[in-house]
C-alpha cells in the first residue's frame, strides 16, 4: 500500500503542539508531509462541503476530533509481550533475576509474535513512532532483530530499534545470569551489520537504528565505551537505561565508585546523541549536565510505578531546559500500558510529587510527541503539526457521549482515559481507522502476542524454567 498522494481532514480542533490550537481547522496532506494547516475550511473548498477540493484528494471529515501529532514512544522491549504478569510484587532487579531465564528461550518467531502484538497495541493509542531496546541475543534462536523490523514493516509505524547488548554476566559483577550475555567481539560487530542492513537517515525514513548496551548492571565499560565510539562512527544515536532504581544507585557507587550519571559522564555518554530511559533518581547536578549536554531522557512512568522504582523529577528537569520524551517500558513491567495513558501517568505523577502546577495537560502532549521526537533526533520531521514536517497524526475522537462533556479537548485526551481513535496516519497513511487497524488484521495481531507467550513459555520449560512460579515472585514475600 502506498501513502495517499492528497489528504485534507477538515473541520478538527488542532493541538499543534508548535503554534497556536486551532479550534476549527483543516490540515492539508501531499505525499508523507504536512503542508499546509490553517482556521476555517480550506482554501478552495466551500466551509463544510468541501466542494472544491481537487479531485484525488482523500477527504477526512474531522469533525468531533482532536488531531495531535502522533506519538513517540522512546523506550519499550517489545519482546517482553511475551513474558506479560509474571513477577508482579519484585523490585527491578528481583524482576529482572526472575525473568532473564525465561527471556533465555526466546526466538525469531516468539519476536516477531510479541512485536506485532505490541506495535499494534502502540498504533491502536495513537503511536506513529517507536524506539525499542532489544538486548537479549541468547545463541542460536534466530535473527531476533530482523524478526522486530520485520513486524514493524507489516503494522506500518516509523520504527527505531536499538541493538542492545549485555557482556557483564554474574560471573563477571553483573546481574543477568552468564546465559544472556554476549562477547564484546560478536556484539560490536552484530551491531554495525545491524546498522549496515537497516538504517535509513534519511528525513522521510520508517527504520533508524540505534545503539544500546543494557545498562550499567550488565554491561562492562569496555561495552559503553567501544558502543559510543562506533555509535559516532556510523552517525547513528545511543540509548541504555541509567538511574532507574536506588539499588543500581548503589551498584553504581559499589563497582565503580560513581553514581550514574557522573559513570556515564566518565565513559563519554553524555551528548545530543544519547538519551537514556528513565533517569528516576538523579542529584541537581545530574540534572544540570542532562540539560547542558542535550542528554534526553525517556521517562516511563507506569513501569515505574509497577515496579516501585520511584518518580523521576520531570517538572524540575524541564524547567532546567533538560528534554524529556515518554517511554511505555517492556510490556512485562507495564503491561498493556497505551502510551497516550503514559501522559496521564506523567501527569499525575508530577502532580502527585509536585503540587498542581508541576505539569499541563499540554506539557504532557508535547512530552509525548515533541519531546519524544527530540529524543530520536528527528524533531525536523516529528512531533509537530507544521508545514514540511511528516504527515504522522493521531485524530481522537472527543465527541462521544462520555468525553463531550470535558469542554477542553487536550484536557479530556490527557486527564482521562484514552480516547477512541478516528484515525492515525503515518506518513499520510492510514494505520488506524475508526479504531481498527488497516493495515494488519487486529484480532491475528493480538493472537500472535498470545501464541508468543505461550511458545516462550514452553521453550522456557523445555529448558527446566517454569515461568509460573514467578507470579508473585519477591523477596520476603
Ligand atoms: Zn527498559
Amino acid at each position: 500500500m502506498s501513502a495517499e498522494s492528497r489528504v485534507l481532514i477538515e473541520n478538527v480542533h488542532i493541538a499543534p503542539v508548535v503554534g497556536p490550537e486551532i479550534e476549527s481547522g483543516y490540515i492539508r496532506i501531499e505525499g508523507d508531509r504536512i503542508v499546509e494547516l490553517g482556521a476555517g475550511a480550506a482554501p478552495g473548498t466551500s466551509a463544510g462541503a468541501s466542494a472544491g477540493a481537487s479531485a484525488g484528494t482523500v477527504l477526512i471529515d474531522g469533525t468531533g476530533c482532536l488531531a495531535t501529532p502522533g506519538l513517540v514512544n522512546t523506550h519499550h522491549h517489545l519482546y517482553q509481550w511475551a513474558s506479560q504478569g509474571l513477577a508482579q510484587d519484585a523490585t527491578l532487579f528481583e524482576w529482572l533475576v526472575a525473568l532473564y531465564q525465561v527471556w533465555a528461550a526466546m526466538d525469531a518467531e516468539v519476536v516477531h509474535g510479541a512485536a506485532t502484538a505490541g506495535l499494534g497495541w502502540l498504533a491502536l493509542s495513537g503511536c506513529t513512532t517507536s524506539s525499542d531496546h532489544h538486548y537479549v541475543f541468547p545463541k542460536g534462536r534466530g535473527d531476533l532483530l530482523a524478526a522486530e523490523i520485520e513486524a514493524a514493516r507489516e503494522v506500518g509505524i516509523r520504527f527505531h530499534p536499538a541493538r542492545g547488548s549485555m557482556d557483564r554476566g554474574e560471573s563477571q559483577g553483573g546481574l543477568p545470569p552468564d546465559v544472556v550475555v554476549e562477547e564484546l567481539d560478536d556484539i560490536l560487530a552484530a551491531t554495525a551489520e545491524a546498522v549496515d542492513a537497516y538504517h535509513d537517515p534519511s528525513p522521510s525514513s520508517m527504520l533508524r537504528v540505534a545503539v544500546a548496551p543494557c545498562s550499567p548492571f550488565s554491561a562492562s565499560a569496555d561495552l559503553m565505551t567501544e558502543s559510543a565510539a562506533l555509535a559516532r562512527d556510523k552517525g547513528v544515536r545511543l540509548h541504555t537505561h541509567i538511574a532507574e532504581t536506588l539499588d543500581e544507585d548503589e551498584h553504581c557507587v559499589a563497582q565503580f565508585g560513581l553514581r550514574p550519571v557522573d559513570y556515564m559522564e566518565k565513559l563519554g555518554w553524555l551528548g545530543p546523541d544519547v538519551w537514556f530511559a528513565h533517569t528516576v533518581h538523579l542529584s541537581d547536578s545530574d540534572i544540570g549536565k542532562l540539560a547542558d549536554t542535550g542528554t534526553g531522557s525517556a521517562h516511563c512512568p507506569s513501569s515505574n510505578g509497577r515496579l516501585g522504582a520511584g518518580i523521576a523529577r520531570v517538572s524540575e528537569m524541564l524547567r532546567r531546559g533538560a528534554n524529556v520524551g515518554l517511554g511505555v517500558d517492556g510490556s512485562a513491567s507495564s503491561e498493556l500500558t497505551p502510551l497516550a495513558g503514559e501522559m496521564r501517568q506523567a501527569l499525575l505523577f508530577q502532580r502527585a510529587r509536585y503540587g498542581p502546577g508541576a505539569l499541563t495537560a499540554r506539557q504532557a502532549l508535547e512530552l509525548a510527541t515533541l519531546g519524544g521526537a527530540r529524543n530520536l533526533g528527528r524533531a525536523a520531521e516529528l512531533g509537530s503539526i507544521e508545514p514540511g514536517k511528516l504527515a504522522d497524526l493521531a485524530l481522537w475522537r472527543v465527541d462521544g457521549p462520555f468525553t463531550a462533556a470535558v469542554a477542553d479537548p487536550v484536557c479530556a485526551l490527557v486527564f482521562g482515559p484514552p480516547p477512541p481513535l478516528a484515525r492515525v496516519l503515518v506518513g499520510g497513511r492510514s494505520v488506524v481507522e475508526d479504531g481498527e487497524l488497516r493495515t494488519v488484521a487486529q484480532d491475528a495481531a493480538g493472537r500472535a502476542g498470545v501464541a508468543a507467550r505461550q511458545r516462550l513459555l514452553r521453550l522456557a520449560e523445555e529448558r527446566g524454567v517454569s515461568a509460573a512460579e514467578e507470579v508473585h515472585r519477591s523477596a520476603g514475600r
